[in-house]
C-alpha cells in the first residue's frame, strides 16, 4: 500500500534489472505457477491473516533467485527483507556472492492513508495492473483498462487483514529502519506524493 509495487515496476524499467518480489512469488505459488514443492496451504493462510511467511522459507527462495546469472548486473528486492533475521541472512549471502547493496528505500506513508489505499485496491487477475475504487477507477466496473481482465480484491486487502499487516509491520519490519540507518544505507522517501514525484525522488536517492 506504500506504492512499492508501482515504484518497483518503474525502477526495473529504468534500470533494466530483475524484479524479485517475495509477495509476487508467494501469490504465484498459490496459483500453482511457481516451480517446486512448497507448503501452499500454510502460505495462503498466513497471507490471508496478514502474517509473515517463515523466515527460513523466504530466505531460501530469495537466495536461490539471487544466485541466478541475471542478477549479476544488479537486481531489485521488493518486500524483502521484512525481518532482522531475513536482513542478516541476506547480508551473509551477499558477502558470499561479493555483492554490496547500493541502498535501501523506505517509502513512508501514514497508517490512515495506507488503510484507505489498500481497502479500495483492485487488481487485474490477468495482468496484475492495480486500480482503486475511489482514486483510480477503471473505465468500466471490474474490467481492466489494459487487457480486459477481471478485477478483484486481494484477500489480504480486507480491512481486518490490513490492520493486522500494519501491526506485523510495526513489530517485525520497522526495526529494519534502525538496522539500515546504522549501516548508512537507508533512503527515506515521502510516499504520499504522486507516483511520478515519488519515482523521481527514488531515482535521485539511488543515483
Ligand atoms: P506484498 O505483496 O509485498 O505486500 O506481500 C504480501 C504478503 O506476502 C505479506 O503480507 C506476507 O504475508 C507475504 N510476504 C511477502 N514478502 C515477505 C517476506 N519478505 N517475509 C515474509 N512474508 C512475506
Amino acid at each position: 500500500g506504500g506504492g512499492k509495487g508501482t515504484q518497483s515496476d518503474k525502477i526495473i524499467g529504468a534500470f533494466s534489472i530483475p524484479h524479485i518480489s517475495t509477495g509476487d512469488i508467494f501469490r504465484s505459488m498459490i496459483k500453482g505457477e511457481y516451480q517446486g514443492t512448497f507448503p501452499v496451504d500454510q502460505i495462503r493462510d498466513l497471507m490471508n491473516q496478514g502474517r509473515l511467511i517463515l523466515d527460513e522459507l523466504v530466505v531460501n527462495i530469495v537466495i536461490d533467485r539471487l544466485r541466478q546469472s541475471d542478477c549479476r548486473k544488479g537486481f531489485l528486492l521488493d518486500g524483502f527483507p521484512r525481518t532482522v533475521e531475513q536482513a542478516d541472512a541476506l547480508s551473509m549471502e551477499l558477502d558470499k556472492l561479493g555483492i554490496k547493496l547500493d541502498g535501501v528505500i523506505n517509502i513512508e506513508v501514514k497508517d490512515e492513508v495506507l488503510i484507505g489505499r489498500l481497502t479500495g485496491r483492485l487488481v487485474c487477475r490477468k495482468c496484475g495492473a492495480t486500480y482503486h475504487s475511489k482514486f483510480n477507477k477503471p473505465k468500466s466496473d471490474n474490467v481492466c483498462d489494459l487487457c480486459g481482465g477481471e478485477l478483484y480484491t486481494r484477500d489480504d486487502d480486507k480491512e481486518e487483514t490490513v490492520r493486522n499487516r500494519l501491526l506485523v509491520y510495526k513489530n517485525q519490519t520497522q526495526p529494519l529502519i534502525d538496522y539500515y540507518t546504522k549501516l548508512g544505507m537507508l533512503k527515506t522517501i515521502d510516499g504520499e506524493a504522486d507516483t511520478d514525484t515519488v519515482f523521481a525522488k527514488i531515482c535521485e536517492a539511488l543515483e
